[in-house]
């Protein structure tokens, strides 16, 4: 394999900075999922919703010298489970937010919720707090397999918080997950349809992966085998697609006009901001793009003197982080963006994406490079080609 060297290690230089994002992370649950590897942590009684917000407008304001005169295009509060928060501290949260930034008119604003902690009167509160799109936490409506993914929710519960979103707003996404436990084709089939039954405009479909520091590491379930993963995978595209669903990502599919343009956002690796418990986050400049991450424990996190870490982005790993979003995306990239986001030409990765090419695993023409439907199943085999060559970075000896 060709290695992947700059010629100028260093050398990046941005013509205009990327969109600006703002990510908000709200890092309790109920109960933490067996699956589940993400900044989220069990809490019984009371939030400390107050104290959090405080916690997150320090945050914001120690980052607002990065990112200053820049317009926000999107806001995501994720979590963990950002639904347990009450809409008077989701307003107060927004409030705050637009205090200190200027967010784009018609921003998207989402808010990610989950069944079992949301009913009609919420979802009508946080509409009233500017929240304009909801991702709901659904994974199946089938009980067998909400008990093997330890959900605290019915498929009941389920089918109710998808209409009690739509009764208040029209872009809603449902987050469904297939391969799990025991599950058949068919009953992957059933969970996909009662979703599109309910007429949601996004739908993100998931193959429940075996993840380090989860209790299915630790105790693995027994998952359907590799093949008949893949076959649910291929039959949820296929479905979605039939029914007049965009397949614009890997896991996401949505209805004209309906694409998250948060996610759009990272997948075309623009900027964003992250606030928030363990809130990663990724800032550029006109010689360097930085990442930033926040403490992970919320009681960390709530100290007037919480860690946060902050570096540059070595030019060499660059393109690699760039493929690692954009491959994710069906239609590919402009070749342009490329040298917009990284600050580096695009003939840093000419060789490789030759390479791909002649493997199959890439297409592209003069103004866009896409990958192959191969390309998009062996996506690990597609981004390790862009993986930075260590030795070619190394200092030179004597
Ligand atoms: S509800 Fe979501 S964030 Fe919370 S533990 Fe389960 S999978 Fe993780």
């Amino acid at each position: 394999m060709i290695p992947l060297a700059l010629e100028r290690p260093g050398a990046v230089k941005l013509g205009a900075l990327p969109p600006l994002a703002l990510y908000v992370h709200i890092p309790w649950c109920v109960r933490k999922c067996p699956y589940c590897d993400f900044n989220s942590h069990e809490r019984a009684g009371e939030l400390p919703e107050r104290k959090y917000l405080d916690a997150l407008f320090r945050d914001l304001e120690g980052s607002l010298p990065n990112i200053w005169g820049r317009r926000v295009v999107s806001v995501f509060i994720g979590g963990g489970t950002p639904s347990l928060f009450s809409p008077e501290s989701i307003d107060a949260l927004l409030s705050g937010v637009r205090a200190r930034l200027a967010l784009e008119p018609g921003a998207e604003i989402t808010l990610e919720a989950n069944p079992g902690t949301v009913e009609a009167a919420r979802f009508r509160g946080f509409r009233g707090a500017g929240v304009n799109r909801i991702s709901i936490g659904v994974q199946s409506f089938d009980e067998r397999m909400l008990a093997a993914l330890g959900r605290i929710h019915s498929g009941g519960e389920a089918q109710r918080a998808v209409e009690a979103a739509l009764a208040s707003f029209e872009n809603v996404n449902v987050d469904l997950m297939y391969g799990l436990p025991g599950q058949t084709a068919a009953m992957a089939r059933a969970d996909l349809e009662q979703a599109l039954g309910s007429g949601v405009p996004h739908v993100s479909a998931y193959q429940l992966t075996i993840e380090p520091n989860t209790v299915f590491w630790s105790k693995p379930p027994r998952l359907p085998e590799h093949d008949a993963a893949a076959d649910m995978q291929l039959a949820a595209e296929e479905t979605l697609r039939a029914a007049g669903y965009e397949h614009y990502e890997t896991s996401a599919f949505a209805r004209a006009g309906r694409r998250c343009r948060h996610n759009l956002n990272y997948w075309q690796f623009g900027d964003y901001l992250g606030i928030g418990a363990g809130a990663h986050g990724k800032i550029s400049f006109a010689d360097r793009v930085t990442r930033h991450a926040r403490a992970k424990q919320p009681d960390e996190y709530l100290k007037a003197d919480a860690k946060l870490e902050e570096h540059a982005v070595p030019a060499a790993d660059l393109p690699f982080e760039f493929m690692l979003n954009a491959l994710r995306l069906v239609e590919g990239f402009d070749v342009e963006l490329f040298s917009q986001r990284t600050g580096l030409p695009i003939s840093t990765v000419q060789a490789r994406l030759s390479e791909l090419e002649s493997k199959g695993l890439i297409e592209r023409d003069w103004k866009r490079i896409r990958p192959t439907e191969p390309g998009r199943h062996f996506l690990n085999e597609l981004l390790e080609a862009f993986l930075p060559d260590r030795r070619a970075r190394a200092p030179a000896s004597g």
